[in-house]
């Protein structure tokens, strides 16, 4: 038997397993302290009353005969893939609904749609970047072109004529770095994909957070993208959905390579390795888009917001550079004194008991820079953002 030996050319996953070991001897060195946690990436607050509501309901149906559903379909529950066009609609995106697929979230999506482009691929990642996309490459055994992105442009790096990629990744809010690509900059990167044949993968994860008029919260709100893009989004940031586990894609009908519509190749991929997302999971899902729900998760998000708010003006005060924290949950600040990303977080750890995560684990550009995130509970954000001014001021 011969393994997949790509598995070898991963590097270990040490961010995380990092910080876990060095906040879990710091509090075996100080029982009695209290983390100030600022690096999680899952959301704290319950799903609302409009999806628990749905969710109760559907359990219900499952019991009873004549409202009992087996397998669902491959693509997802029709009836949620028109209400998802629909979403779109209010934007101005046009779409059918055989365009919108469902899924169990992004991360499965992230990997599972590399089945499109086949092995060998060159892949185009824009860094820092969310570890998924370097991993799953790897593991199809991919070339990875990694694109370093820097202060000078915002994190936002811009097409290069001379460089190009079977596949690009774009994230935008950015995890880590909050930043956004407004009309403009995205007009370039599709304009880019379309002239050199590149099919942008679109992550859309944290299109809820997005306040500012001219940031897009779909790649469909650019002309010409239905021609080169697919976007991949998710209600775990939206809706708490972390783990209930749902998301959707939307491939449009437009979108061919070689006279192969991704569509339909989409459509065979699901139908042989899906059984669909549970009838239960995707009634919840259905009740996020409600006029209710939309408010109830609004009412969550503003929360979230809430804490960034009290985190950038932290950062304001102490004359810090950052970016972020306005249309993502995120955000991405410059370590003071020209400290290194893990030194930061080891002064952070110790002088102040605040947790949060060095940028260099997203790539090495990342170093030198640290990520706050926004979904922990007002009350520690708050005290957390006196004590970082407390200490920086000295
Ligand atoms: N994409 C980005 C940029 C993320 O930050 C995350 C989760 O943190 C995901 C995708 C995964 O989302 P899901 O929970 O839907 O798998």
């Amino acid at each position: 038997m011969i393994p997949n030996t790509n598995y070898n050319n991963l590097k270990e996953s040490y961010l995380f397993y990092h910080i876990a070991q060095k906040t879990k001897l710091y509090l075996e060195e100080h029982p009695e302290a209290h983390l100030y946690r600022m690096g999680i990436g899952d959301v704290s607050l319950p799903l609302c009353g409009e999806v628990i509501k749905a969710l109760h309901k559907a359990v219900d149906d499952q019991g009873e005969k004549s409202r009992f559903h087996g397998y669902m379909p491959e693509c997802g529950d029709p009836e949620l893939r028109k209400i998802i066009a629909e979403y779109y609609k209010k934007r101005g995106v046009g779409l059918s609904q055989e365009e919108v697929f469902i899924s169990s979230g992004a991360s499965d999506e992230l990997g599972d749609i590399l089945d499109l482009f086949g092995r060998d691929k060159t892949v185009m990642i824009m860094e820092p970047a969310y570890p998924a996309y370097v991993d799953a490459n790897i593991i199809a055994g991919n070339k990875i072109i990694h694109i370093p992105s820097g202060e000078k442009e915002g994190f936002l790096p811009l097409p290069n004529e001379s460089v190009t990629a079977d596949v690009i990744y774009i994230c935008s809010p950015n995890n880590p770095t909050g930043a956004v690509f407004n009309y403009d900059k995205l007009k370039q990167w599709v304009d880019y994909a379309n002239r050199t044949d590149a099919v942008l993968l679109f992550d859309a994860a944290y299109e809820a957070f997005i306040e500012d008029e001219d940031v897009p919260h779909s790649i469909f709100e650019i002309e010409g993208a239905k021609n080169c893009a697919i976007e991949i989004c998710s209600l775990s940031k939206t809706a708490g959905f972390t783990g209930t586990r749902l998301g959707y894609t939307v491939i449009p009908g437009a979108l061919k390579r070689n006279g192969m519509s991704l569509n339909e190749m989409w459509i065979r991929n699901r139908t042989t390795k899906t059984n669909g997302v549970s009838y239960i999971i995707q009634k919840g899902g259905a009740a996020v888009f409600t006029e209710e729900g939309q408010r109830q998760i609004r009412e969550r998000i503003q929360v979230y917001k809430n804490n960034a708010k009290v985190l950038m003006d932290a950062l304001d005060q102490l004359g810090i550079w950052y970016c972020g924290g306005k249309n993502a949950p995120y955000i991405w600040m410059k370590c003071p004194n020209g400290m290194g990303s893990w030194e930061f977080f080891d002064y952070l750890l110790h002088e102040i008991q605040v947790v949060g995560t060095p940028g260099e684990g997203f790539g090495a550009c990342g170093e030198g820079y640290f990520r706050f995130s926004t979904f922990g509970s007002p009350e520690d954000t708050k005290e957390a953002a006196g004590r970082l001014v407390k200490l920086l001021a000295r």
